[in-house]
């Protein structure tokens, strides 16, 4: 695996591999990488012939400096772990790299309307920290493809929507939430859950699965799936709930009725983590 902290070096073998007509797909993470994170390597090398993994801590998405501060840093493990993925480029700028870089022009860019409520409302700026980074990584890498989790369903929203308004020749490509044995959905943020704050955490996966199973038997109220849901995660209490949204899974704008599909989407914080999930209501 090759490793790059500067964009010039970076580009430069990317040129390489272009120049002997190789794909390029492009897996942007912040690092602390677990399961998840290795699944959309996988499908990313399924998908191109050079798979590129960038890490980098993205300060702008960040809207409380705790959490910037707190979030799980381990360089040395994550290259392990990408080298012995088969991750052939691993990019690991810094800050000063990425937004400093020889550049003249303002980069900051604004999330479009899949960013309007849920997280956008939860974390104001978020979404545009994130459409900011992820525009400079796609520039500077260029790649074909470029694979995001559905754990982020309205991250990856936001994501599509950028690529179809800038008209930006990149495919996004989905990849499904990975789970751990409790069905807890992988996030760098589980490392700071105690044992009896994970045990609270598991209630998120059971209450989706409690919607899922409502929808099966052909409840379609969004409302009295809402309360199922959120009566399950609040349960004897010790978790505080942000939001328990039903959607439409495009524009993410809530649906009064469960018709054909939907998106269930949990916010919830238990002890200081803030945890997020979600997963589809299929009436079929
Ligand atoms: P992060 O490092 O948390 O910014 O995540 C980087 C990418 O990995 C994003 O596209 C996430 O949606 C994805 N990801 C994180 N956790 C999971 C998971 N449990 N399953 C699938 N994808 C994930």
């Amino acid at each position: 695996m090759q490793k790059f902290t500067e964009i010039a070096a970076l580009q430069q073998a990317l040129t390489t591999e272009r120049n002997q007509s190789r794909t390029i797909a492009l897996v942007p993470t912040m690092g602390a990488l677990h399961t998840g994170h290795l699944s959309l390597v996988e499908i990313a090398k399924k998908n191109a012939d050079i798979v590129v993994l960038s890490i980098f801590v993205n300060p702008l998405q960040f809207n409380d400096p705790g959490d910037f501060e707190k979030y799980p840093r381990d360089l040395k493990d994550d290259l392990n772990m990408a080298s012995e993925a088969g991750v052939d480029i691993a990019f690991t700028p810094s800050t000063e790299e990425i937004y400093s870089h020889n550049r003249v022009e303002p980069v900051a860019l604004k999330a479009g309307k899949a960013a309007e409520g849920l997280e956008g409302e939860h974390r104001p700026g978020h979404f545009d920290g994130v459409v900011t980074v992820v525009n400079l990584l796609f520039n500077i890498v260029k790649p074909d493809s470029a694979v995001f989790g559905e754990k982020d369903f309205q991250q990856l929203r936001v994501i599509q929507e950028m690529v179809e308004t800038v008209g930006a020749p990149i495919k996004v490509i989905p990849a499904p939430i990975v789970r751990d044995s409790e069905s807890l959905a992988l996030s760098s943020r589980n490392k700071r859950l105690s044992s009896a704050d994970y045990d609270i955490a598991r209630r998120i996966p059971k209450s989706l699965l409690k919607a899922q199973e409502l929808v099966k038997s052909g409840e379609q109220s969004s409302s009295k799936i809402i309360d199922e849901v959120s009566a399950i995660l609040l349960g004897d209490n010790q978790l505080s709930i942000e939001y328990v949204a039903i959607c439409n899974p495009i524009d993410l704008k809530p649906v009064m009725l469960v018709e054909n599909e939907a998106r269930l989407l949990v916010a919830a914080v238990v002890g200081d983590v803030r945890l997020i999930d979600n997963c589809a209501l299929t009436t079929s």
